[in-house]
């Protein structure tokens, strides 16, 4: 039973399922496992919706992973939380439950799951830590979301108790990256203001949209330092509590914008719009837990930010 075993979790020569592999998490995760010669199992969702029980036990009886990393969700900005709030609780409750319970049942595989930073009350103190989970009231706009991942960590935390599942959790900061949503009704801030940005400079526009009032803070991390911190995790973190990851700096979306204004080269100037949500005034995780296991993120927000602009120039600019 992996719940048995002591880190360092060995990922050499193991069955690794990647659940949610077709997103921009699961899609860094894959990248980066195939640093660590193990095999790497994927499922397309048109095969195995993982909010169908028989569909996810059934896969995993005949697969047997023996380590997983739970990074499939129903996800998006402020929007799309804000006005799909059916879809964001109900889809993402029944992925962890069914996978939770499935691997339980079918494989006690290691498992990580991966929540988000908007578990935390609105009015945390900053930077948040690990144990301002349930000290407060949600922020409204993706409380929907949060109490699905806050179930998440609950389930984790049950069945390692009852059952000795080596279950654990990890909570990202906002994340930023290659192969991030570009579409504007559903994306966070980065993507949504690459793409603005990048069609005013092409446009010739003087101006770009920004909601809300700039003033709210967000840390971002770039997608490849989460998958790394994710492996690092996955190899020697074993215990009940869920652990942060972020970079432990954040940045006012004016100032964001400025940024990807520099990185994108233009000129003109940002308007804010108010009638906008802000969402929670401010996010930043308290990352000293994952500091002192020795894990740091290595990628400043303008390099990551560049490496963004050039993924998405390359793949979504001009095809659609
Ligand atoms: P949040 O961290 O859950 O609030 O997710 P978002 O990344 O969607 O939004 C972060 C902040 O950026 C909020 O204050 C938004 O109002 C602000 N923001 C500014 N412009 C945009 C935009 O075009 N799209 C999105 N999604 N957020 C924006």
């Amino acid at each position: 039973m992996p719940s048995s075993t002591e880190p360092p979790f060995r990922l050499e020569g193991r069955k690794v399922w990647v659940a949610g592999h077709g997103g921009m998490v699961g899609t860094a995760i894959v990248s980066r496992l195939e640093r660590e010669s193990c095999t790497i199992l994927t499922v397309p969702h048109a095969e195995v919706d993982l909010r169908n029980q028989a569909q996810v036990e059934d896969w995993l009886a005949a697969n047997k992973p023996e380590a997983v990393f739970l990074a499939a969700g129903t996800v998006g900005g402020i929007h799309a939380n804000d006005t799909r709030p059916a879809e964001f609780i109900y889809d993402n409750i029944m992925m962890v439950a069914n996978v939770v319970n499935g691997v339980w049942r079918q494989c006690q595989a290691k498992l990580l799951y991966l929540g988000s930073s908007c578990i935390y009350p609105r009015l945390a103190p900053q930077p948040m830590t690990e144990e301002a989970l349930l000290s407060g009231g949600l922020e409204p706009t993706n409380q929907w979301y949060a109490l699905a991942k806050i179930s998440g960590i609950k389930l984790c935390q049950a069945y390692r108790r009852q059952y000795g599942c080596d279950f654990i959790s990890a909570m990202p900061t906002n994340l930023y990256g290659p192969h991030d949503n570009y579409d504007l009704e559903a994306s966070h801030v980065v993507p949504a203001l690459i793409a603005k940005t990048h069609a005013a400079r092409e446009s010739g526009a003087e101006s770009v949209e920004v909601w809300g009032t700039g003033k709210p803070k967000r840390e971002l991390l770039y997608v490849e330092d989460l998958a790394d911190a994710l492996v690092f995790l996955m190899k020697s973190y074993s215990q009940e509590g869920h652990i942060n990851v972020g970079t432990g700096v954040d940045v006012t979306i004016a100032d964001l914008a400025a940024l990807v204004a520099r990185v994108i080269g233009f000129e003109g100037r940002f308007d804010f719009v108010t009638d906008k949500p802000d969402g929670a005034p401010r996010k930043l995780l308290d990352v000293s837990r994952l500091s002192d296991l020795g894990w740091r993120a290595q990628t400043d927000l303008e390099e990551g930010l560049r490496r963004a602009y050039a993924w998405y120039r390359d793949n979504v600019a001009g095809t659609t």
